[in-house]
């Protein structure tokens, strides 16, 4: 099958030497590239700038900003069957984006942000996409209500959900826990593992699925 797959974060230029961004590592979602060519399945992933080696077979367009990354989605989901919406992108830029350093004074400083494109939200209803849709959720309370209402909203096929709030997992760790919800089974944990090792039991429930 053929797998397009988001990762790591974008960063949000507001002058020609600094930016807004988090601190996504990308580990998930380039182990759950490693896992899907390993499965056998021909890989497009779509990274934010991170610190890790492009997997060599996959196809790896690199993009530094969420605008760069929603193009570069709507560019390759034609030939996608899944859609793994892994990457942490940032939910705002910066309205201008200032030409020169942005000088230091005395008073306060206010940059003004606008809302940057929903590239998950935007896969069903922008580009179209019939395919199986993933996508992650990163929460700090609340942890399954709010993924819940994400795969819906997003009209997602999988859900996954990680509790940001704890520091053994998430952000930048090598292992996560994660709960999958779906849309019309109960919820299932991936109690706490490497990250490489959750990655290969996404790709395997997604291939099971796919088989039904
Ligand atoms: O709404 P929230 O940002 O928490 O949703 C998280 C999910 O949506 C993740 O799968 C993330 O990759 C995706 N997302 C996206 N484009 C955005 C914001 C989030 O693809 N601008």
């Amino acid at each position: 099958m053929r797998f397009l797959i988001t990762a790591g974060p974008t960063r949000e230029p507001i002058d020609p030497v600094r930016y807004l961004s988090n601190r996504s590592s990308g580990k998930m979602g380039y182990a759950l590239a490693e896992a899907a060519l390993a499965g056998g399945h021909e890989v497009t992933l779509v990274s934010g700038p991170v610190d890790l080696p492009a997997p060599p077979e996959a196809s790896t367009r690199f993009v530094e900003t969420a605008q760069e990354m929603f193009a570069a989605v709507e560019a390759e989901i034609k030939r996608a069957e899944v859609l793994i919406c892994c990457a942490a992108v940032a939910d705002y830029r910066v309205a201008e984006i200032a030409g020169e350093k942005i000088k230091k004074s005395g008073d306060s400083l206010t940059l003004t942000l606008v809302p940057n494109p929903d590239i998950l939200g935007s896969a069903r209803s922008v580009f179209g996409f019939k395919g199986f849709l993933v996508g992650f959720a990163a929460e700090t309370e609340h942890v399954v209500a709010h993924a819940h209402g994400k795969l819906e909203r997003k009209g997602c096929d999988l859900l996954v959900a990680n509790d940001v709030s704890r520091s053994d997992i998430g952000f930048d760790r090598d292992e996560n826990e994660v709960i999958l919800i779906w849309p019309d089974r109960p919820l299932e944990t991936l109690a706490l593992r490497s990250k490489s090792e959750i990655a290969r039991q996404l790709i395997a429930r997604i291939e099971d699925s796919l088989r039904d």
